[in-house]
């Protein structure tokens, strides 16, 4: 088989009318990888995918794929696929005449389409509800059927705008684990639009952040996680407190540190604070199962938050409205770009 084509973005912009949608970005996304565009609502994430899709005109800039400029082609020539957030499956059509269709607008016969339609209900485990209508199945089911359809063309690069935000929280969990396994079985990249900064964590071999029409950090889950590349993308990720860098006693060249809520060390106070701590009061106590996370108010600082273990919490708890202490180690001060 032929080697599997990276997808390039080239300085790859959209303007409507004085709206700047999406700002010369440029991104590199190796053969087979699961990346997703995470970034608050209108940063540019969907607009991003519609262009890679065909779905939206450019502006200016390139979509490349592989050795191809694929930015003036039609959807249906461009060796991707969309997969949208609604499933928009056709309601009177079964199952297989679904996954079926777009082989149906490409003039395959009858036979041939249905059986590539069933091969492909098969490997999203459908197969027994190949006759169904989509209004008989549930939620879950029905992604999968459009997964199927998205499939069928054999695209290098899938694209799904949203794809679990339809779903209650239980089976958008399940169905991660399933697109992430799809993926890795299918070996072509998956493009994966979302606002869940967890579902990204989850999934992704990249992160693509966006912040207004730009990328803020492109890098893998634990590398954004451990280094976010500016105050935006800590904020945004969370679990972290973001500091003045001055407060912080930090030395660098950024304005802001993260410092991540895990690696907090809280103490009933008041008690006396040196060069890495500070006081404050308690906000919230948050009780999430294995850890506590704790609220903090500190004059002049934006909110800040601590993750700590149920047992270490339980050995020295403190209640709303308690003045709190709040420490940590020089090594845990990771200093922000801007
Ligand atoms: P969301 O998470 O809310 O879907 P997004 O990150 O996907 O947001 P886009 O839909 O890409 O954001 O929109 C980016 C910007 O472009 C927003 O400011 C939006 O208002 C604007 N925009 C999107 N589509 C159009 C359009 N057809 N005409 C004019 N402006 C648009």
């Amino acid at each position: 088989m032929a080697t599997k084509p990276d997808i390039e973005l080239v300085a790859l912009t959209k303007r409507y009318g004085e709206t700047l949608a999406v700002d010369r970005i440029n991104l590199r996304i190796p053969a087979g990888s699961y990346c997703c565009l995470l970034g608050p609502s209108g940063c540019g994430k969907t607009t991003t995918l519609r262009m890679i899709a065909g779905h939206e005109e450019v502006s200016d800039g390139d979509v490349i794929l592989g050795a191809e400029n694929i930015t003036r082609l039609p959807p249906a020539a461009r060796g991707t696929a969309m997969m949208f957030q609604s499933y928009a499956l056709f309601p009177h059509l079964d199952c297989t005449d679904n996954v079926a269709f777009s082989l149906k607008m490409r003039g395959v016969d009858k036979e041939t389409r249905r059986g590539r339609a069933l091969d492909l209900l098969k490997r999203v485990q459908m197969e027994p509800y190949a006759k169904r209508l989509p209004a008989q199945l549930s939620g879950g089911q029905q992604q999968r059927v459009a997964l199927a359809r998205a499939l069928i063309t054999d695209p290098q690069v899938l694209l799904l705008d949203e794809p679990l935000s339809a779903l209650d929280p239980f089976l958008r969990v399940k169905m991660r684990e399933e697109l992430k396994s799809l993926q890795t079985r299918l070996g072509i990249s998956f493009i994966h639009v979302t606002h869940s900064q967890d579902e990204a964590m989850a999934l992704a071999d990249i992160i693509v952040v966006m912040n207004g029409g730009r990328i803020e950090q492109a890098a893998a889950p634990r590398e954004v996680f451990n280094k976010p590349a500016s105050a935006f993308v800590a904020r945004f990720i969370g679990g972290h407190n973001v500091l003045p860098a001055a407060v912080a006693r930090a030395k660098g060249e950024g304005e802001f540190v993260a410092i991540r809520a895990d690696r907090i060390t809280l103490q009933p106070g008041p008690a006396p604070v040196d060069a890495t701590s500070i006081s404050g009061v308690t906000r919230s106590v948050e009780y999430l199962g294995a850890t506590v996370q704790v609220g903090i108010d500190v004059a002049g600082l934006e909110p800040l938050s601590a993750v700590v273990p149920e047992a270490r919490f339980d050995a020295n708890p403190v209640a709303p409205g308690q003045p709190v202490v709040l420490s940590w180690t020089p090594k845990d001060v990771h200093v922000l770009g801007r």
